[in-house]
């Protein structure tokens, strides 16, 4: 793909994804929840922002927004319909198509198909071109986001679509949750092998200061829990967890879900 993809931390754990091309000063941003980094990353690479996708209205991921804005006028932000998201100057929803202006020829321009993906907000989406996958807070490595404002079967529906789709997608989730979240892996499946190099794997990065991130569909597929709920050892955990017998993927995922929620962080 000619389409390079960055992280721009933010906060404690949160990564604000840069995309950008080889050549060229066009950029966008993936869900901005402070203008300064974003700001210091521009000046310092000569970079025009361009376009800003939202895929949630929490303050972590839209803090930036009006900020910048102000500093680039022209800039397109796309969003989900949510009057708590102020300032979008597109609204977009399940299907549709985004096309970024100074991308053009970047392969990503026409490609961006925006998914519904509700349960950690109502009304979260995700943006998904070539083999990325912009997730915000629905998809985490190893996890996933915690329900606010949607609900356990809307995110348990909503992360077995994302399973769906092909191996290789790269998932650009919006925290570095990694670490904590595989540590929930391995109670649910404590003989896991693929849980066991996940973690290590994970420290290593993190020993270097590096990302976590992207994984890929494949690898969680592998050690996420919240992808697992057909999982025989995964069912067993929940049960224990829940101490009663449970029917199906989605009262697993809710099993395992409130047993993060309560017991775990
Ligand atoms: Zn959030
Ligand atoms: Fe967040």
């Amino acid at each position: 793909m000619s389409l390079i993809v960055e992280s721009i931390p933010a906060f404690a754990d949160n990564y604000i994804w840069l995309l950008r091309r080889p050549e060229g000063t066009a950029c966008a941003v993936v869900d901005p929840g402070e203008a300064e980094p974003v700001i210091t990353r521009l000046r310092r690479d000569g970079l025009r922002l361009d376009a800003i996708l939202i895929t949630h209205h929490h303050a972590d991921h839209i803090g930036g927004l009006a900020k910048l804005r102000r500093l680039w006028p022209e800039v397109e932000v796309f969003g989900p319909a949510d009057r708590r998201i102020p300032g979008l100057t597109r609204v977009v929803t399940d299907g549709d198509r985004v096309s970024l202006s100074g991308f053009e020829g970047a392969g990503l321009e026409s490609a961006f198909e925006v998914l519904a993906v509700p349960g950690h907000t109502a009304t979260h989406i995700a943006y998904r071109g070539d083999d990325g996958l912009f997730c915000g807070d629905t998809l985490f490595a190893a996890g996933c986001g915690r329900v606010f404002d949607g609900t356990f079967e809307q995110l348990a529906a909503s992360l077995r679509r994302i399973a769906a789709l092909p191996a290789q997608t790269r998932c650009y989730c919006a925290h570095e949750y990694t670490l904590a979240n595989l540590g929930f892996a391995r109670w649910v499946e404590p003989d896991s092998p693929a849980v066991a190099a996940a973690i290590a794997a994970a420290e290593q990065r993190r020993a270097q200061g590096q990302p976590t991130l992207p994984t890929t569909l494949a690898e969680e597929c592998a050690v996420n829990p919240f992808l697992r709920t057909t999982e025989p050892a995964v069912i067993a955990a929940a049960e224990r967890f829940a101490g009663a017998s449970l029917d199906g993927p989605t009262q697993v995922f809710t099993a395992l879900r409130r047993w993060k929620d309560e017991r775990y962080d």
